[in-house]
């Protein structure tokens, strides 16, 4: 018997699992795939995540397994370009691109060493219930036969398609279908690009250095181009690419390493994450188009919060299901407005004349373009940057148009 059960051993699974352990909980920690594996994803990780890693040790062991800083960005919409880096968050200055073989090997392992049991090769079917309580998971190890586990708690850490979601009859809210159909690969010998975010009228192109010298390049284009994108995505891609001045070029001088990977399926949602014995973290409790690169620093998030949640839960100071439930509220109140900042990015829409002239401004004044990457990464409100939108607890608020008074009295 286990305090916690968690399905799902990456960005939000795994870092729940350790922490839990680490307070001394017994943890089961289950998941179909084995690891080092890799998933559909790419890899950017703003301050507010990277600083998660450093407050659980684990950012010296990412540095130490070739994944470089990235200590400035360039955020680029066609008439304007504006470079720089948010201000630090919890001390942490810079930004990563880890790949997520890297990654979520690292978190395993952590949770491993913390002493979580982590059982891999292992897949959840079902949830076992006691007078209307989950007590556990039925699952199988590859072609083994059928076995249980039995917690007080399960957590579903597994992901968009989340199987305990749909066992628990987790309800969606905040539901909106997918805007963006997404295309990324990756590039030997154009390591000089850097981090870059270009944002053109229905298309997004992004640009990290990730690990093993590699450049990851991805594309965004309207989900409803998706069909068409896929039947050819090499010409798709670099037709794209042709929207930046010299990209094309710059990516022919290097060399594709991987196939082309994406998807269309990329829903917005939330879904009720505490009931009784259950909750859900990472995407598997709420999932936003990637196009701002925030998920996995919200699966830390969640897992944080939820970690903090359980252990009273456990430990006796609240009663659990009070306890699961203010993880979710938490959650809800935190996220809300990156959500919003995910489905503004994702309708790819031209920039507005009001919003070029504030990125003309943040352009010659380093301080204000600092504030918008930092709203990105988390470290500032953004009604201090864009103070149309009505403010939230969120650190993270999303794009609206800026009130110009507001953009020139900036401040750190
Ligand atoms: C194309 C793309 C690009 C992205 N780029 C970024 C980015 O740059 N930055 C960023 O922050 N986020 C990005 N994201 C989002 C990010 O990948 C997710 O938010 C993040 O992976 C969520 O982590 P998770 O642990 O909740 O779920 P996942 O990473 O999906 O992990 C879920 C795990 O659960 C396991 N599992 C599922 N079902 C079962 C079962 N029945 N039994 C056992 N195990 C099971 C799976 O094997 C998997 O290992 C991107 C997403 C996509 C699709």
């Amino acid at each position: 018997m286990y305090d916690v059960i968690v399905v799902g051993a990456r960005c939000a699974g795994a870092p729940l699992a350790m922490l839990l352990a680490r307070a001394g909980h017994r943890v089961a920690l289950a998941d179909r795939a084995s690891f080092p594996s890799d998933t559909m994803s790419t890899h950017f990780l703003w301050q507010r995540g990277a600083a998660r890693l450093q407050a659980w040790g684990l950012l010296d062991r990412l540095r130490a397994r070739g994944c470089a800083p990235i200590r400035e960005i360039t955020f680029d919409v066609g008439p304007v370009q504006i470079s720089g880096i948010g201000p630090a968050v919890e001390g942490v200055a810079d930004t990563y691109c880890p790949r997520r073989t890297v990654l979520d090997a690292l978190l395993t392992e952590a949770a491993a060493e913390s002493g979580a049991e982590l059982i891999d090769g292992f897949v959840v079917r079902d949830m076992l219930w006691s007078e209307g309580r989950a007590v556990g998971v039925r699952g199988h190890r590859r072609e083994s036969a059928e076995s249980s586990l039995r917690a007080r708690v399960v957590v579903g850490a597994d992901g968009l398609h989340s199987t305990v979601a749909r066992k628990v009859a987790a309800r969606a809210y905040r539901e909106h279908p997918p805007l963006t159909a997404v295309y990324y690969s990756y590039w030997s010998g154009i390591r000089h690009l850097g981090a870059s975010f270009h944002a053109r009228p229905g298309q997004l192109i992004l640009v990290w250095p990730t690990n093993d010298d590699l450049t990851c390049i991805y594309v965004a284009w309207p989900r409803q181009e998706f069909s068409q994108v896929r039947k050819d995505t090499e010409n798709h891609f670099h037709a794209a690419l042709e929207l930046v001045p010299g990209l094309r070029d710059t990516a022919a001088s290097g060399r594709r390493e991987a196939r082309f990977t994406g998807t269309g399926d990329l829903p917005n949602l939330y879904r009720t994450s505490a009931g009784p014995g259950w909750a859900l973290a990472g995407d598997a409790g709420h999932h936003k188009d990637p196009s701002t690169g925030m998920g996995i620093s919200d699966a830390f998030q969640d897992a944080g919060l939820l970690a903090e949640a359980l252990h009273d839960g456990l430990a006796g100071r609240r009663p659990m299901d009070d306890a699961i439930s203010g993880y979710q509220h938490q959650r809800d109140s935190l996220t809300g407005s990156g959500f919003d900042l995910a489905l503004t990015t994702a309708r790819l829409a031209p920039v507005s004349p009001r919003l070029e002239a504030f990125y003309r401004t943040a352009a010659q004044q380093p301080e204000v373009s600092r504030r918008i990457f930092g709203v990105l990464g988390g470290s500032l409100p953004a009604a201090d940057v864009y103070p149309d939108k009505p403010r939230r607890d969120s650190p993270h608020t999303g794009s609206c148009l800026p009130r110009r008074a507001q953009v020139t009295v900036a401040s750190g």
